[in-house]
Formats: C-alpha cells, sequence, structure tokens
C-alpha cells in the first residue's frame, strides 16, 4: 500500500489524478464522451469515440466514475474522421465532429432507443423507430450565430466562440456549422474595432464596448442580420457610419441593428433594439409559412431540419381539416401554424409574452384566422380552459413541444383527461421524453411510431416526435 500526500492510503488499482492510462472506449455518455473502463471505474473521456483505444491523463476521479483527458490516440477507431473545424477540439460547440457523420446519426438513434426502453418502459422501441432523419450536407447548416468580442492579452481584438465551460474567447473567423458570410461580417468588425480602437466588453469589470455580434439568415431568402451587442448606444460607436456602409455592401444585408445591454450578466442579449439601416427585422419561410425574426424573436436554428421535424409533427397529427388541436409550448407558433394549414382550428400556449405576440403577427401575417394563442404557463391555462368546457377542451390532437425538462404533471393529467385521439411529442430530451412516454402508456395510450431528427449535427443533442394514440379508439 502507498500513500497519497494527504496520507490516504491508496488502494490497489485505484485511478491516481494526473496518471496516465491505456483506454478502450467501449460506449458514449449523454454529452457525446467517449466511455470506458479501468480496473473496474467508469471513466468518461472527452474527444474520444467507440473504439479507439487511447493514452489518457486521468483528471478527476470520484468514487465509481473517473474522467481523463485524450493524451494521445494509440489506435483510432474505425468511426474517428479529422473534424472539418480546426478548432472543433477547443471550442465548445461541436463536440462530436471527429466522430463520423454515420455514427453520429447512430449514437442519436441509439439514445432514443435506450431512453424509451429503460426510462419510458417500452419493450423492443426499435421496432417502432424510423431511422434517423439526418442532413445530406451536416455543415454550414445553422442560421444564427452569436460571436463574442473581446481583447486578448496583448490587446488584439479577438472574436469567436468560447472554449468548452469557460469563457476564454477562441478566435476565430470561420465556423464550420455556421453559414460561410459569416466570415466576411466578423472580418468586416474585426478590421473596423482594429482601425478605431472601439473598446470591447471586459466581463470581469463589466466595462468596455461591443460585447457581441449576432447573425441571422433567412435560409430561403437570403436576407441577412447583423445586430451588434453593446454595452452603451449608438453614439458611443466611433465612425458608425463607417461600420455600417461596410456591412451593408454585403449582399443580401437587410438589417444592421444594435442591442443595448448594460447589464453586468451573462445573458447575451439586452432588451432594446435600434435599427441602424434597413428594416428590424428579416424574413423566412418554413414550408409555405412566412416568420417575420427580429433580433430578440425565437426561431428555430436549423431551418432545413426544423422543416423536417415539423413535416413529421404533421405526418403524425393525421389531420383530415376537421380537427381542434392544440399546440403547447408553442413558442412564435411555428408548429402551430403549420398545423392551421390542415385543421379546424388550433388553439396555442405559451409563457413568453414577446413569443406569443410574434405567434399573433405571423399568424396574421399569413393570413390564418382558425388560431388562437395564450400567454401562460400550459400546466395553468389548459386545465383552466378543460373545466371552462367549449371547443378548447375537445381536443382531438394535441402536440406538446416543451422544454427539456419535459412535460409538467398537472399538464398531463389534463391531456389524459381530455382524451384527445392523438398526442404527437415533440422533444429536445429522450430521457424526459421517455419518462412522460411512461406516464401516458400508463395512462390509456399507445406508443405507435417515433422518429429522431438531428437538428444540431455535431453537437449530442437530439430531436424526437412520437406519436400516441389513445389505446380504445
Ligand atoms: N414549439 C416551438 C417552441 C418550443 S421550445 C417551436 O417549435 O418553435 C419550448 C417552449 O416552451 C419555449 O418557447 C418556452 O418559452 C416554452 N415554455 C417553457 N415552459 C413553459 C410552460 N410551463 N408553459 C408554456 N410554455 C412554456
Amino acid at each position: 500500500m502507498s500513500f497519497k500526500k494527504e496520507n490516504k492510503p491508496v488502494k490497489e488499482n485505484e485511478l491516481v489524478k494526473n496518471r496516465d492510462y491505456e483506454i478502450t472506449i467501449e460506449d458514449m455518455g449523454n454529452d457525446g464522451e467517449g466511455i470506458g473502463h479501468i480496473d473496474g471505474m467508469t471513466v468518461f473521456v472527452k474527444d474520444t469515440v467507440i473504439g479507439d483505444v487511447a493514452l489518457i491523463k486521468i483528471i478527476k476521479v470520484k468514487k465509481s466514475i473517473a474522467y481523463g483527458r485524450l493524451v494521445n490516440l494509440i489506435r483510432p477507431s474505425e468511426f474517428r474522421v479529422e473534424p472539418m473545424c480546426p478548432k472543433a477540439r477547443s471550442c465548445g460547440g461541436c463536440v462530436m465532429q471527429h466522430v463520423s457523420y454515420e455514427r453520429q446519426k447512430q449514437y442519436k438513434w441509439d439514445k432514443v432507443r435506450n431512453c424509451l426502453q429503460r426510462i419510458g418502459g417500452v419493450e423492443a422501441p426499435e421496432t417502432i423507430m424510423e431511422p434517423v432523419y439526418g442532413m445530406e450536407d451536416p455543415y454550414h447548416y445553422r442560421n444564427k450565430a452569436q460571436f463574442p468580442v473581446g481583447r486578448d492579452k496583448d490587446g488584439k481584438v479577438v472574436i469567436g466562440f468560447y472554449a468548452g465551460r469557460t469563457h476564454q474567447i477562441i478566435d476565430t473567423d470561420d465556423c464550420a456549422i455556421g453559414v460561410p458570410v459569416n466570415k466576411e461580417i466578423i472580418r468586416i468588425v474585426r478590421a473596423f474595432a482594429e482601425k478605431y480602437n472601439v473598446s470591447t466588453y471586459d466581463e470581469v469589470t463589466g466595462k468596455g464596448l461591443v460585447r457581441h455580434i449576432l447573425t441571422r439568415i433567412g435560409f430561403t431568402t437570403g436576407e441577412i442580420m447583423v445586430c451588434l451587442i453593446i454595452n452603451g448606444n449608438k453614439n458611443d460607436i466611433p465612425h458608425v457610419d463607417e461600420l455600417v456602409e461596410r456591412l451593408a455592401g454585403i449582399e443580401g444585408m437587410t438589417s444592421i441593428c444594435i442591442n443595448i445591454n448594460r447589464e453586468k450578466t451573462n445573458r447575451i442579449l439586452g432588451d432594446k433594439c435600434v435599427t441602424l439601416w434597413g428594416q428590424s427585422y428579416i424574413t423566412d419561410y418554413i414550408g409555405n409559412v412566412k416568420y417575420h425574426i427580429s433580433p430578440l424573436s425565437f426561431y428555430q436554428v436549423n431551418p432545413v431540419q426544423t422543416k423536417v421535424l415539423y413535416d413529421k409533427a404533421l405526418e403524425y397529427a393525421d389531420l383530415s381539416g376537421d380537427e381542434i388541436v392544440w399546440d403547447m409550448y408553442c413558442g412564435i407558433g411555428t408548429i402551430s401554424l403549420f398545423l392551421a394549414q390542415k385543421a379546424r382550428k388550433v388553439y396555442g400556449v405559451e409563457i413568453v409574452p414577446q413569443a406569443i405576440e410574434d405567434a399573433k403577427n405571423n399568424a396574421k401575417l399569413n393570413g390564418f384566422d382558425n388560431v388562437e394563442f395564450y400567454v401562460g404557463k400550459a400546466e395553468e391555462v389548459v386545465p383552466k380552459m378543460y373545466r371552462q368546457g367549449g371547443d378548447a377542451a375537445k381536443a382531438d390532437v394535441v402536440v406538446v413541444d416543451p422544454p427539456r425538462k419535459g412535460c409538467d404533471a398537472v399538464l398531463l393529467d389534463t391531456l389524459v383527461a381530455m382524451a384527445p385521439k392523438r398526442i404527437v411529442y415533440v422533444s429536445c430530451d429522450p430521457a424526459t421524453l421517455a419518462r412522460d412516454v411512461k406516464y401516458l402508456r400508463e395512462n390509456g395510450y399507445d406508443l405507435e411510431k417515433v422518429a429522431a431528427v438531428d437538428q444540431f449535427c455535431h453537437s449530442s443533442h437530439v430531436e424526437t416526435v412520437i406519436l400516441l394514440s389513445r389505446a380504445d379508439r
């Protein structure tokens, strides 16, 4: 027996921090990290992939698990590829760019399957699961980017991404999942900030002007928005007209604005926007439905896959044109308007008042008069309307698209009481989806169909849409 510094005895085979070990990666964890075993301990290693044999350094040891850092590969996995982005490993964004896209899709499908089986109690979920819906070209898919702006220790302007788990800015002018025009926008802002020595925001002191660059692009329209998030106002930017002129020269530029955020906070956007040039919004379509997007609007970031996801939700909803439909957790009404094309009436509920404002405007913009939106918690609004009776209480189909924590228990109870023929559940977290599936299966619903859609290629996240039907229909 040997002794550590603090004189605690080290058991034989206990992993030692900062020591190197060889490991074979046998599985993939929830956050896309590799998992292997050393002396009976489960070890999580970021930047590895199933099949890798690697040398790792142990960085943290807990009771039965440990964390390691990849030192070098001894024998790379057959699923390993060269990441498109040279900064992929240091950037906190893409955790799986080193994994072949085929294997990423398999990982996501497995994740949904395993949750449905282990948490949802579904036997053999693979028999009702569709193949995962991936992208033909899984790069440059994001229609929105937020680049932090700062200075390095030599005072040079840095623009790019936060490193994983920290707020250190990785300087880059490109991103493999963002649109190519971002490069041009970053180049212009960087050159401008250097030329006029424009101050950049310092998170520690809360001083300095430029905090972030937000870019948005309408994939179907080509319209571009640039929003500079600043700790000040328009007049604080020296020679602002020159910056605007440079940015306005980019083909497709439609909106140039600033957002004012004077708070010492991690929140990127403040509440107030001022348009400097062009419109205050850009326009985009998902399918036939048109949306106005302002800097503060919530809008899905992968419009191509969003269409795939919503088409699937619509397919599962199986509407004939005569149904009463609820869209719960409706955001800016994206799914509601998709459903409204084929339903008699759609009711939407959402907690954020601004999102409901957008939803109402979008309904008007598209000429829908068969949608009604409510602000509030779904678990409060829906039970109240159910008690009141009337059309809203007689839903034929309900769509839910809750945040990661899943549906509230009160809402699930109300759903069961409302007894719609079909429930279409759109989820960004298969674990809470599976938990809610368990409850609904125990209360009169059958799980009929499951589709996983890859909305966030190179991340570990997966979107799922499922169909539950009343067992006694
Ligand atoms: N269906 C929308 C948005 C889904 S994201 C779309 O596809 O664009 C989940 C939404 O649920 C968010 O807009 C969030 O604001 C909202 N939300 C969170 N908690 C809620 C609650 N308790 N009741 C109603 N909406 C809620």
